[in-house]
C-alpha cells in the first residue's frame, strides 16, 4: 500500500488543524504501521484472531485516540451472544487496567458462528454500558403499575418470593406458580429447577414464535425442527428470510453462502423482497398463507415426473399404513402408493398454485424440477414466517417436509436433518422426577395437540376465572409489548387477584416490568452463566455463556462467590438466583426440594455454579480428553477448558442418516417385532423398526418412519388432515372484502439489526433502525393516493394504529407489511429506560375495555455518561402494532396466527401518527370465536395429549396419572 498523498480536501483540513496531519514526513513510517503491509497481509492479520496463549495479555492500540498511538492491554474472555437464539460466540476484551469490558468480537473457537457475528453481537457493549440499565433489585411502592420503586437487597427479594412459593406448595396450589420465559437458553436448567420443585410451572413464548412449524415437522418424523445442511446442498428452498433473520440465521447464512459458492441455487418464498429474497436465484412472492399450495404443486410435479427417491419412500415412509387406511380396496404395492398420492394431489397443478399464490406456474415447475434433480441434496427451512402467521400455518412445514421425504433428503448430506441430531443435551446432577401435576392454564383441554403452552391465552383464561397466578415470574419476557392484545395483559397484570406476586427477571426495563412487584436485574450476554447448543450445521457443539468479569477476576487471583459481586451494580444471573431461591423455599430439606440442589461432590451442601457446570462438562463426549490434552488438570479441568475457549465441538459435520443406526445386541434383548408394522418394541415401548431385514432405530414416531399418513390426527378428531394438506388461511383472499379496503397485514418480519424488545438498549442498533412504516406497493399506494410519509390508519379487528406509508416495489401488490421490533414506549410515570428507542406515551382506559394510547414525545437527546446520548438525531420511535392484534390461536397447533386482516383508511382530522385504540371486549370475543374451532381432549384412553408428542417439561406419564383426564373431569 505504501505512502499515500493527501487529497485536496485532506490537505486543507490538515493545514487548518481540523484533522491531524497524517502526511507530515515520517508520520506513516512508524513501526508496524498498517500501511507497510500488502492488502493480502492485512487480510491475513484480520483472519488471525489473537492466539489463545496471548488472551491474558493482549496488546492493541486504542482506536479511540487515533492517530495517537496508545497501547492497551486486554484480557480476552469468551462468552456467547444473548441477542438472538443463534448463541454465536463472542469474546470480551477487558481492559486490564480498569477491569472494564471495552468491546466484543467474535470467537473463532465457536463451531457454529466461527468467529463471525451480525451487528447485534458487538452491540452487546452498548447494552452493558447503557446509561438506563437496571443495576439493583427493585420493589414496587404504591399501586402496581404506578411507577414507584424502591431499592431492596437480594436477600429481601429472595426471602419474600421463597416464602410465597413455600406457602403455595404446602397448600397444594402448585399450579399457581409459573415461570414465563421470553428468551430461553439454559439447556434444561429450568427443567431441573421447576421439576425440582415438583410443579408444572413452565410457560414459554413458543406459541407466538415457532410452534406452528414445529407441529408440522413433528407430525412427520417426531422431531420438531429442521437442521438444513446448506453448505453441502445443491438446492436450497427457504420459506423465511434466513439470510438475515430467523433461528440460527448467522451460522446458517454463512453456510447458505458457502453452498451458493459451490454452485447451489437458492429460492425464497416471501411476499416481501427481503434481503434474503434479493440474494436468491428465485424469488417466489407468494400471497401470504398460500405457501402450502405451491409446495404441494411441486410435490405433484416431482411425483408425476418420476423425480422421487423410490428407495427412500419405500423404506422410510409409512405408505402401507396409508393404503390400508385410505385405499383399502387397493393392493398394498408401492406403485399403488405413488398412484394414490398423485390422485390425492391432482388438483394442485402449477396453474392452481399460481391462482392461489400469484407465483408463476412456470417458476413452480422449474423449481420443482431442480429440487427433484438435487435429490438428497435438497436443504430447506421454514421457521416462523408462514408457519407462524396463518390459520393452518403448520401445514406449510408439513408440505415442505413432504418435498424432503420425496427426494430422500431427510438426514442426508446436503439435505435436511432433524435438529436433535445436531444438538447437545446435558446430563444434570440429581435429576428430579417428572412432576405429577398438569397445569391447565398452560395446556388446556381445548388444545390437546398444541405443541407448546397456550401462553397467548393466559390473560383470557384468567379473565374468565379459570385460575390465578399466585407467584409469577417473567424472564426476559415482555408480553405487554411483544404479544398480541397487550392491553388485556395490562388489565390482568394490574389486577392482584389474577397475578399475585409478579417478579420480572430482566436486564432492562420493558413494558411488562412496569407491572411487576419485583424487578430483578439479570445479566446480559457477558454477565451470566448459560449453556447453548443449536443445530447450525451437520455437526454438534456446546457453548458456554459466562460472566466475563467474574472469570477475569478468577484468573487474576480474586475469585468471587456470586456473579453479582463481579458484575456492574448488583446485576445477577438466573442460575445462581434459582439455586438460592430453591434452598430458601425448603431451608431444612423437609419438602424434598433441597436435595436436587445439593452438590454432587459434597453431599448435603449447596451446589455451586462451578460444580453444576463441571458435572455437565465432564460428561460431554470427548471434552475431558480434550481438556487434558490442552493441559488442564484437576477436578474442574473440563470446566476450565470451557472457561478458556467458550465452546467445544462434540461432533464434526457428519451427523447424517442417524435413523439407520443399527440397534445393538444389548438393545435387542427382550424385544418383539410387530408382524404387520415391523416396529420393534421393548417393555411396551417402540425402540426401532426392521428395514430391509435390519433392526435400526428409525424415527420417534408410532411407525418409526416418516408419517405421510398420521393416525394420530385421525385419533384426535382431525381425520381430514391425516395427510399433508393445504389449509386456507384466515386471511385468504376469500375472507377479505377488497371493496371495504381490506388487506392482509404481514407483521412478522424482523429487521436484521433488531430483536423484539431486546435491542432497545443498544444505541448502534437503534441508530440504524428506528422506524416501522407500512410497506406498500406503488399500485396500492396509487389506489389510495398515498405517497411515502403519508399517515395511514390500520384498522384491525379490535382497534387501530396510525402509521406512515413507505411506498416500495419490494412489497407484493395487495399485501402490506410492518416490522414488529419498533414502537417501544414508556409512560411519564415509568422509570426511565431504553431512551434510545422509546417514545413517551399517554395511556387512557375508559374503564369499560376501551384503551387509547398516544405519543407525547418521540426520542430525544439526553445527558448521560455516554456522550452519544446527546447526539441522538432520530426522533421517531415508530408505532406499537402488536397491541392492536387480537389473539388467533390455531385450533390444532395452538400457534398464534400473526397475519391480520386490516381495513386501510386515511386518518380523520385530529388523528395523529402513533395513535392507538383497542377494545378489549372485542378481543375477548375474538378469543372465544377461535376457541370454538377446537376439538378438545380427551383422546384415546383418556389421554390429554398424544403420548408420543414431546412436551417441554414432560409430566409423569404413568397410567391413571396427570397425563390422563379423570372421569370426574370429563
Ligand atoms: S446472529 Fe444472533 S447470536 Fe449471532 S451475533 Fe447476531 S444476534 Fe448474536
Amino acid at each position: 500500500m505504501g505512502y499515500k498523498k493527501p487529497s485536496f480536501i485532506e490537505g486543507i483540513a490538515e493545514k487548518l488543524g481540523i484533522i491531524p496531519n497524517l502526511h507530515k514526513e515520517g508520520y506513516q513510517d512508524f513501526d508496524n504501521d498498517m500501511r507497510h503491509f500488502t492488502d493480502e497481509e492485512v487480510a491475513q492479520m484480520y483472519e488471525n484472531f489473537p492466539p489463545p496463549e496471548k488472551w491474558d495479555n493482549w496488546v492493541e492500540y486504542n482506536p479511540k485516540v487515533w492517530p495517537k498511538k496508545e497501547k492497551k492491554t486486554y484480557q480476552i474472555v469468551p462468552t456467547t451472544c444473548f441477542n438472538c437464539e443463534s448463541a454465536c460466540g463472542l469474546t470480551a476484551f477487558i481492559d486490564k487496567e480498569t477491569q472494564e469490558v471495552k468491546k466484543f468480537e467474535g470467537n473463532p473457537y465457536h463451531p457454529g458462528s466461527r468467529g463471525r457475528n451480525c451487528a447485534k453481537g458487538p452491540a452487546t457493549i452498548n447494552q452493558i454500558t447503557d446509561p438506563d440499565r437496571i443495576l439493583f433489585p427493585l420493589k414496587r411502592k404504591g399501586k402496581r403499575g404506578d411507577g414507584e420503586w424502591e431499592r431492596v437487597t437480594w436477600d429481601d427479594a429472595l426471602d419474600t418470593i421463597a416464602a410465597r412459593i413455600r406457602k403455595a406448595i404446602k397448600e397444594n396450589r402448585q399450579n399457581e406458580i409459573a415461570y414465563h420465559v421470553g428468551r430461553p437458553g439454559h439447556e434444561k436448567f429450568m427443567n431441573w429447577i421447576l421439576q425440582g420443585w415438583g410443579i408444572d410451572g413452565h410457560n414459554s413464548h413458543t406459541n407466538i414464535c415457532s410452534s406452528g412449524a414445529r407441529f408440522g415437522y413433528n407430525l412427520w418424523y417426531g422431531y420438531d425442527r429442521p437442521s438444513p445442511d446448506h453448505a453441502e446442498a445443491k438446492f436450497i428452498l427457504l420459506v423465511s428470510a434466513h439470510l438475515e433473520s430467523g433461528h440460527y440465521f448467522n451460522p446458517h447464512a454463512q453456510r447458505i453462502i458457502e453452498g451458493k459458492m459451490k454452485g447451489a441455487k437458492l429460492a425464497t418464498m416471501d411476499p416481501r423482497l427481503s434481503n434474503t429474497a434479493s440474494m436468491s436465484d428465485y424469488w417466489l412472492p407468494s400471497y401470504p398463507g398460500t405457501e402450502a399450495a405451491v409446495l404441494l404443486a411441486m410435490a405433484l410435479y416431482i411425483l408425476q415426473n418420476n423425480l422421487y427417491n423410490r428407495a427412500y419412500l419405500e423404506n422410510w415412509t409409512n405408505w402401507q399404513e396409508y393404503l390400508k387406511a385410505r385405499h383399502s380396496e387397493k393392493e398394498v404395492t408401492f406403485e399403488n402408493y405413488i398412484a394414490a398420492m398423485i390422485d390425492e394431489y391432482k388438483e394442485f397443478t402449477p396453474e392452481y398454485a399460481e391462482k392461489e399464490s400469484g407465483v408463476k406456474a412456470e417458476m413452480i415447475r422449474e423449481i420443482a424440477q431442480k429440487i427433484g434433480e438435487a435429490g438428497e441434496r435438497f436443504a430447506s427451512h421454514n421457521w416462523r414466517a408462514a408457519g407462524a402467521s396463518n390459520l393452518g400455518g403448520w401445514a406449510v412445514a408439513r408440505c415442505l417436509h413432504f418435498l424432503t421425504a420425496l427426494t430422500g433428503a431427510v438426514g442426508a448430506k446436503g439435505g435436511t436433518s432433524p435438529n436433535s441430531w445436531n444438538k447437545f443435551s446435558p446430563t444434570q446432577p440429581n435429576k428430579p422426577k417428572p412432576q405429577k401435576f398438569w397445569n391447565e392454564l398452560h395446556f388446556p383441554k381445548e388444545y390437546p395437540l398444541a405443541f407448546f403452552e397456550m401462553s397467548q391465552l393466559l390473560p383470557h383464561f384468567l379473565k374468565e376465572g379459570r385460575g390465578k397466578m399466585d407467584v409469577y415470574f417473567s424472564r426476559v419476557f415482555n408480553p405487554v409489548w411483544t404479544y398480541p392484545d397487550g392491553f388485556t395483559w395490562m388489565e390482568m397484570f394490574a389486577d392482584e387477584s389474577k397475578f399475585g406476586l409478579h417478579t420480572a427477571l430482566t436486564p432492562t426495563w420493558n413494558e411488562t416490568a412496569f407491572y411487576a412487584d419485583f424487578v430483578l436485574p439479570m445479566g446480559l450476554a457477558s454477565e451470566r452463566h448459560d449453556l447453548n447448543s443449536y443445530a447450525t450445521h451437520g455437526g454438534t457443539w456446546v457453548a458456554f455463556r459466562q460472566p466475563v468479569l467474574r472469570e477475569a477476576a478468577r484468573r487474576n487471583g480474586k475469585p468471587v462467590e456470586f456473579t453479582y459481586q463481579a458484575n456492574p451494580g448488583e446485576v445477577w444471573e438466573e442460575d445462581e438466583f434459582w439455586i438460592e431461591l430453591s434452598w430458601r423455599i425448603d431451608p431444612d430439606g423437609s419438602m424434598g426440594i433441597r436435595k436436587t440442589f445439593e452438590s454432587p461432590y459434597r453431599p448435603g451442601e449447596k451446589i455451586t455454579i462451578d460444580e453444576y457446570y463441571q458435572y455437565i462438562f465432564e460428561r460431554v463426549k470427548g471434552l475431558p480428553e480434550k481438556a487434558k490434552a490442552d493441559g488442564f488438570t484437576g477436578q474442574f479441568a473440563a470446566l476450565e477448558y470451557m472457561k478458556k475457549y467458550g465452546a467445544f465441538e462434540i461432533e464434526k459435520g457428519e451427523s447424517y442418516k442417524k435413523n439407520e443406526t443399527p440397534l445393538t445386541q444389548e438393545e435387542l434383548k427382550g424385544t418383539k417385532v410387530d408382524k404387520v408394522t415391523n416396529v420393534i418394541t421393548k417393555d411396551g415401548n417402540a425402540i426401532g423398526v426392521m428395514v430391509n431385514g435390519k433392526a435400526v432405530v428409525g424415527f420417534p414416531t408410532p411407525s418409526r418412519k416418516n408419517e405421510f399418513y398420521s393416525q394420530t390426527m385421525v385419533d384426535w378428531k382431525w381425520p381430514e388432515y391425516a395427510t399433508p394438506k393445504y389449509i386456507k388461511s384466515h386471511i385468504h383472499n376469500d375472507n377479505l372484502d377488497k371493496s371495504k379496503g381490506e388487506y392482509v397485514l404481514v407483521p412478522t418480519f424482523r429487521l436484521p439489526t433488531l430483536i423484539h424488545s431486546r435491542s432497545g438498549n443498544a444505541k448502534w442498533l437503534v441508530e440504524i433502525s428506528n422506524r416501522n412504516p407500512i410497506w406498500m406497493h406503488p399500485d396500492d399506494a396509487a389506489k389510495w393516493n398515498f405517497k411515502t410519509g403519508d399517515l395511514v390508519k390500520m384498522n384491525t379487528d379490535i382497534g387501530y394504529f396510525i402509521d406512515k406509508v413507505w411506498v416500495t416495489q419490494s412489497m407484493k401488490p395487495g399485501v402490506v407489511a410492518c416490522s414488529h421490533h419498533i414502537g417501544r414506549w414508556r409512560r411519564p410515570q415509568d422509570k426511565i429506560g431504553n431512551r434510545w428507542a422509546t417514545n413517551t406515551v399517554n395511556i387512557e382506559g375508559d374503564g369499560k375495555g376501551g384503551w387509547k394510547m398516544n405519543t407525547i414525545s418521540g426520542i430525544k437527546p439526553f445527558e448521560s455518561h455516554d456522550k452519544d446520548s446527546k447526539r441522538i438525531f432520530w426522533k421517531d420511535g415508530g408505532v406499537h402494532q402488536n397491541i392492536t392484534h387480537a389473539v388467533h390461536p390455531d385450533p390444532i397447533s395452538g400457534m398464534h396466527c400473526w397475519h391480520q386482516r386490516v381495513r386501510i383508511e386515511k386518518p380523520k382530522q385530529g388523528e395523529n401518527y402513533g395513535d392507538i385504540f383497542v377494545d378489549t371486549n372485542k378481543s375477548h370475543e375474538i378469543y372465544k370465536e377461535w376457541m370454538a374451532m377446537t376439538r378438545p381432549a380427551p383422546g384415546p384412553n383418556g389421554e390429554r395429549r398424544p403420548l408420543w408428542f414431546n412436551r417441554a417439561f414432560t409430566p409423569d406419564k404413568s397410567p391413571g396419572g396427570c397425563y390422563y383426564i379423570s372421569n370426574d373431569e370429563k
